[in-house]
């Protein structure tokens, strides 16, 4: 039997958000698909929004077909067929919105952003902020498909000028536009700032987590 060749990679399991939209041009198909190959490549689970719409179905069912795990978070509102369409791989109900993200964020080593709308800039913003609260130290990438996501790396640089956002945090978000070189970059990164909640306990509200909202402790 013929052995599959994996590059080596420190990550587990990477969580995409993308698109829900069927209607997109097919560069955002191929990158899609290309991230799903480069997943499987290097051997990478996938943990995704679920279900099949848009370009979610597109890189669930590369990694499908390539025969890693794919794990769908749905809310219970959303499994409804004809909004999510069909889930490959393992589907794991949660009851809301906030506790999906909780779920998704959990169970992955690594976010990557490929182009989509409100829902997914909600998604990437929300797990970037949680980095620059220390809450996780997980790398955050973005796949700026032909330029798609120049306008908000633009307006990241402004946020910077005007002093709303740090310059350290500014490598928060890792950007590349093609699969390979993201998740190389994603490989290699290495936080660059100081999380201001330094006692948030992510992992070990690992158990909560998956009945409740995500979390914060306080300080004493
Ligand atoms: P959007 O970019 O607005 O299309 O939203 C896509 C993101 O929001 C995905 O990463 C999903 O986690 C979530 N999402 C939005 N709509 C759906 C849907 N119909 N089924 C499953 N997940 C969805």
């Amino acid at each position: 039997m013929e052995e599959k060749k994996e590059a080596k990679s420190r990550f587990k399991r990477v969580c995409v958000f993308c698109g829900s939209s069927p209607d997109y041009k097919y560069c955002y198909r191929k990158a899609a698909v290309d991230l799903g190959n480069e997943l499987v490549s290097r051997g990478l689970d996938l943990v995704y929004g679920g279900g099949s719409v848009g370009l979610m179905g597109l890189i669930s069912e590369e990694v499908h077909r390539g025969g890693r795990h794919v794990l769908g978070i749905i809310p219970k509102a959303l499994m409804e067929k004809e909004l999510t369409g069909v889930t490959l791989g393992e589907v794991k109900p949660v009851d809301h919105m906030h506790q999906r993200k909780a779920e998704m964020a959990r169970n992955a080593d690594c976010f990557i952003a490929l182009p989509g709308g409100f829902g997914t800039l909600e998604e990437l913003f929300e797990v970037t902020t949680w980095s620059q609260l220390g809450i996780h130290n997980k790398p955050v990438g973005l796949m700026n498909v032909e330029g798609y996501y120049d306008p908000i790396l633009n307006f990241i640089d402004k946020s910077i000028d005007e002093g709303f956002i740090y310059p350290s945090q500014r490598s928060i978000i890792v950007s590349a536009s093609n699969a390979k070189e993201l998740v190389q970059k994603l490989e290699d990164y290495v936080p660059s700032h100081d999380g201001v909640v330094a006692k948030a306990k992510w992992e070990a509200e690992e158990a909560e987590a998956s009945t409740s909202d995500l979390k914060t402790e306080t300080a004493p």
